[in-house]
């Protein structure tokens, strides 16, 4: 999908329509984006899982990639966020869009 660079938006901190350059946010891991999350690698390893030998079948899943119902959305909602051109504050969109692939011009 094409996006223009540049639109003009309101902007909450200026309270009027100024000029915002748009950026595609980067989708990290759930892993890095939720460290303390349930099932996270991180609390397995402070409740002194993840250790030593063997792992009484906690985190012996498998590769996410074999599961059976494994990506079947072939498209992701966007994260764009929206910086404003005269207070150089950035804000982030309402409700993300699916899309494939963004193209910005
Ligand atoms: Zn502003």
């Amino acid at each position: 999908m094409k996006f223009k660079k540049e639109v003009k938006r309101h902007c909450p901190y200026c309270k009027k329509h100024t000029s915002h350059k748009v950026k595609q946010e980067k989708n990290r891991g759930k892993n890095k984006t939720h460290t303390m999350s349930r099932g996270s690698r991180l609390r397995i390893r402070l409740r002194g899982g993840d250790r030593g030998f063997g792992n009484k079948g906690k985190i012996s899943a498998g590769a996410m990639t074999k599961w059976k119902r494994f990506n079947k959305k072939r498209t992701k909602k966007t994260d764009l966020r929206y910086l404003c051109s005269e207070c150089r504050k950035s804000h982030i969109q309402k409700s993300g869009f699916r899309a494939g692939k963004m193209q910005f011009e």
